[in-house]
């Protein structure tokens, strides 16, 4: 028997969860269900997004609800529109093979009436924003009279948003028998207020502490002077080749200029922001989903009810006024158990908040340098190596094969390889070997309070980084392979530091004196019956100890190739901005090779693809070379609202 048949489900939701491949329930889903299917009860239940909750309350829902009966039993709640669309898709697929349950979504920005012919035709289940619910009240559209279950999803989120009128409406013209379930991230008092007023003695179940971060998450800032934290930017997004990223800014007009600058510089963004149409914006995010975009430039507003799962990394390129709002911003990656990082580029004068949010997520920070360099070209370049390693060949290239050999046969296999990997590794290394160290060092004084007092070297600390063949492919993270090499090599605790995990390959540091005997044992191992190979690396990763042995490289990566996008797929313009934008610029063209993009200059490749739209007149241009793209499409002409 699976966990999941011990909680009382019944088999047509059991079959849909095999389905759904879910192996076991989620802590929340472990919490809730069970209670709620026993009891008619209120429910008040702390769970961050991510942890599963649309399941912990949607099975018991589908199956508490009666089907045979055609009027609305259950009223679901929800801040945006994003992710009422999302909770009604989840319940369908729950649901498939219930017969005769109807769900239907109620959302602002698209057709009222369509909304109401659907619900007519008999809906037992609403999943509705509240603005768009109040008025479809209003207009006698819909009757939840009679519901038995109403829940609040993110309720705090829904506060936020200023929609306490509408819910407490809402809820007035529902039957005072019905159960209600919160589902909230935090418990500010007007959420409380709203439990108090409506619910009668919830049982409450807290997921992880009440208001702390998610324990799948891991939090790092990165000191640098204000007018590098671009430059900065760009290079976490060269070290991390399989960053798949929403990346936060302050303002709608800083979220447009950096999506801008990235798209430009060749980075595979868009922006997400309130001036953007509602059609825009859902193309964005549908780019997002299907991956095309790598790294959304989003406001608080826009991205709230983002749940795309597998986000590696959330950027907070500016922090955000409310220290708060950083809680629900990190919370959009580490979802569903997968681990995720969340990074803090942050200038002196705004140091002080990280202690701040240290208090509240009860996480601490770990600071990171800057990766240089030297540190992002061998990255690249070891990423380039792994994937022409895995590339699968479609025998399509077959036919040409005569030609290309043709036009190769006098190198050697050594000559072919380095001018292969030349043809990207050129460019990383003229770009990067042009620029500067960006990074700055806080000097714990600057911090209200100092972490754990560990002396910390400098960053020429003189420690050795090394590289090693094995990555998380072979289901290592940091940690474990931490252990690992402690383990093999019979060092201490302490020993083995700076182990920065990729898919195919790892870094790692340790002090010189142990040098000797890295490279004699680990060169003998075999792991699964492959040999491990290790070697020197150039850069030194920061050389400091760290105490979690996690770097700057991060590299949760979510497997993320970089497939070319569709021209002008996303990147919207802003509506009413005189037709400011320009379609498919043509800067930086970029191919595949080194995981899709840098903001380095690019040689031709083979897969060829243009910027997406972007204002005029954008003049901090990162650095990017033109000349070198003489084959690259020409850019198209203006496009216009
Ligand atoms: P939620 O917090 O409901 O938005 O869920 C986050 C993601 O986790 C969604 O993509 C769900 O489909 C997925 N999920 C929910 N429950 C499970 C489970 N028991 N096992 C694996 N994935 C799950």
């Amino acid at each position: 028997m699976n966990k999941f048949e011990q909680l009382g489900l019944s088999e047509s939701l059991l079959k849909a969860i095999l389905d759904l491949g879910f192996e076991n329930p989620t802590e929340v889903q472990e919490k809730a269900i069970p209670l709620l299917l026993e009891k008619d009860t209120d429910m008040v239940a702390l769970a961050q997004t991510g942890t599963g909750k649309t399941a912990a309350f949607g099975f018991p829902v589908i199956q508490k609800i009666d089907a045979d009966n055609r009027n609305t039993q259950a009223l679901i709640l929800s801040p945006t529109r994003e992710l009422c669309l999302q909770i009604t898709n989840e319940i369908k697929n729950y649901s498939k093979y219930e017969k005769g349950i109807n769900v239907v979504a109620v959302y602002g920005g698209a057709s009222i009436t369509d909304q109401a012919r659907e619900i007519k035709r008999g809906a037992q289940i609403i999943v509705a924003t509240p603005g768009r619910m109040q008025d479809m009240i209003n207009r006698g559209l819909v009757n939840i009279s009679q519901i038995n279950y109403c829940i609040l999803d993110e309720a705090d989120e829904m506060l936020n948003m200023g929609f306490y009128e509408d819910i407490v409406n809402i809820l007035s013209t529902t039957p005072d028998e019905k159960n209600t379930w919160l589902f909230s991230a935090t418990m500010p008092a007007e959420v409380a207020r709203i439990g108090k007023q409506f619910m009668r003695d919830p049982i409450e179940i807290t997921v992880g502490a009440k208001n702390s971060g998610s324990a799948t998450v891991s939090h790092e800032f990165y000191l640098v002077n204000a007018r590098d934290r671009y430059e900065a930017l760009k290079r976490l997004a060269d070290a991390n080749p399989d960053i798949f990223s929403v990346v936060f800014c302050r303002t709608k007009r800083d979220t447009q200029a950096v999506a801008e600058k990235l798209v430009e510089d060749g980075y595979s963004a868009a922006a997400l922001h309130g001036d953007l149409s509602q059609a825009q914006r859902d193309g964005v995010m549908k780019s997002f989903r299907g991956r095309q975009i790598q790294m959304l430039v989003a406001t608080d507003v826009a991205a709230r009810g983002i749940d795309v799962d597998n986000i590696t990394h959330v950027v907070n390129y500016q922090l955000p006024d409310e220290i708060e709002t950083y809680n629900h911003r990190s919370g959009r990656t580490g979802r569903a158990g997968k681990l995720g990082t969340s990074i803090v580029i942050v200038t002196k004068s705004e140091l002080r908040k990280i202690s701040s949010i240290e208090r509240i997520i009860k996480q601490k920070f770990e600071e990171k340098t800057v990766p240089s360099g030297i540190e992002i070209c061998e990255i690249q370049l070891l990423h380039l190596a792994n994937k022409i390693k895995d590339v699968e060949v479609d025998h399509e290239i077959d036919n040409y094969l005569p030609a290309i050999n043709n036009v190769l046969e006098d190198l050697s296999k050594e000559e072919l390889i380095k001018k292969m990997v030349s043809v990207e590794f050129n460019r990383f290394i003229n770009y990067y070997k042009k620029t500067r160290d960006i990074s700055n060092q806080s000097s714990g004084s600057e911090r209200r309070d100092d972490r754990d007092g560990t002396p910390r070297e400098n960053n020429n600390g003189g420690a050795t980084r090394y590289f090693v063949n094995i990555g998380s492919r072979d289901n290592f993270d940091w940690m474990s392979l931490k252990d690992y090499l402690k383990e093999t090599l019979d060092l201490g605790r302490d020993d083995v530091f700076k182990v920065d995990v990729k898919e195919g390959f790892s870094f790692f540091n340790t002090d010189p004196e142990h040098t000797d005997k890295v490279m004699e044992v680990l060169n003998n191992v075999q792991l699964e019956g492959r040999r491990i190979n290790v070697e020197i690396s150039k850069n030194d990763g920061g050389g400091r100890r760290d105490h979690n042995g996690r770097s700057s490289g991060g590299g949760f990566g979510g497997g993320r190739s970089s497939a070319p996008r569709r021209e002008g797929s996303f990147a919207p313009r802003r509506e009413g901005s005189g037709g400011g934008f320009r379609s498919d610029r043509n800067s930086a063209p970029r191919e595949g090779g080194f995981g899709g993009r840098s903001s380095a200059p690019r040689e031709g490749g083979f897969e060829r693809r243009s910027s997406a739209p972007r204002s005029e007149g954008s003049s901090d241009r990162a650095p990017r070379r033109s000349e070198s793209f003489g084959d690259a499409p020409k850019p198209r002409r203006p496009r216009r609202d």
